[in-house]
């Protein structure tokens, strides 16, 4: 078998195209511009990138994209300050501060210091409850994003069996409650699972996210699952020069046995940046309390 590759850049580009005509009507019908906060704090390259590439988008669908860089050194107590004036800022619909942040600053007290309202990461309690009670609350971005990507190659999952291996509050965990709302039967699977292959075999839906490099075999797989690699990793290449990217899947083996599968990159990773800006175009209308029936 041949698996149909899930291709996550021309589904985050449809979703950026349709977000850049709701953006439009926003601004002629209630002259409202979303505004997009990120806050990056360090010099991290691949952070950087990253950033970079979301102003970018967010410009790109007719957003506004505010930027702060602030030095590694920043003290706990300047980084809340700037949050809590993002927080009260009415141009600003949506606040992101890239993670992991310097060991001298807390990811949990800066994660609950940003209104609930504009926590377009999904990360703060207020959502995480929300979401996991099926209460609506802002959805974290990839566990999103892999869920459209599972609704548009499989259509209605109801009754499927799907094991998700990795239970991370950013990733594994999300994305179970959000595969349990769609009414699959759903097991986690982690480091202390055991016979992870023989799990992962009864999976219909098989989602990966570990952060270990191609671990997950073409003997792990049932024939003809569905395969959602969320995991980049950065590896060596083979004779040691330069890097390459590869996910938590086997992607040549797996793509023998499943039916499809996300490659890396261009699976889930497009697709984490779409659902940012589809989040912020959301939490834009809440805040502002306009209805819409737009869905992603
Ligand atoms: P974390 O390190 O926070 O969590 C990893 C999870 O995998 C943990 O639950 C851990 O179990 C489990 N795990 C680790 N090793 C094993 C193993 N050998 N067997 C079984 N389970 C194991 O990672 P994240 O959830 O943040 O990220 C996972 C991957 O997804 C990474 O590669 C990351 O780069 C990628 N990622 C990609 C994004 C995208 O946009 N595509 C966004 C976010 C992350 P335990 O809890 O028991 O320790």
């Amino acid at each position: 078998m041949s698996a149909k590759v899930i291709d996550g850049k021309a589904l985050s580009r449809t979703i950026r195209e349709k977000l850049a005509g709701l953006v439009e009507k926003l601004k002629q019908q209630h002259q409202i511009t979303p505004g997009l906060a990120v806050v990056l704090v360090g010099d991290d390259p691949a952070s950087e990138i990253y950033v970079r590439n979301k102003a970018r988008q967010t410009v790109e669908v007719g957003m506004q994209s505010f930027e702060h860089k602030l030095l590694p050194t920043v003290s706990q107590k300047e980084l809340l300050d700037l949050i809590a004036r993002l927080n009260a800022d009415p141009a600003v619909h949506g606040i992101l501060v890239q993670l992991p942040l310097p060991g001298h600053i807390s990811d949990k007290q800066v994660i609950e210091s940003i209104a609930p309202a504009k926590d377009v990461d999904g990360f703060h309690p207020e959502n995480v409850g929300r979401v996991a009670s099926g209460e609506g609350g802002i959805v974290p971005c990839t566990p999103m994003g892999s869920m459209m990507l599972i609704r548009d190659a499989l259509g209605d999952i109801a009754g499927m069996n799907a094991v998700v291996v990795g239970r991370s509050n950013i990733v594994g965990k999300p994305m179970a409650q959000l595969l349990l709302a769609q009414n699959c039967t759903v097991t986690v699977a982690h480091s202390r699972t055991r016979d992870i292959p023989a799990l992962a075999r009864t999976a219909d839906i098989l989602v990966a996210a570990v952060g270990r490099p191609e671990m997950i075999k073409g003997d792990w797989v049932k024939p003809g699952a569905c395969v959602i690699d969320v995991g980049i990793n950065r590896v060596l290449n083979v004779g040691g020069e330069g890097y390459r990217v590869v996910g938590d899947v086997d992607y040549r083996e797996v793509a023998e046995v499943a039916a499809c599968v996300t490659p890396v990159p261009g699976g889930v990773g497009p697709m984490t940046i779409a659902c940012l800006l589809a989040n912020t175009y959301l939490a834009t209308l809440a805040i502002h309390g306009i209805s819409s029936d737009a869905t992603f």
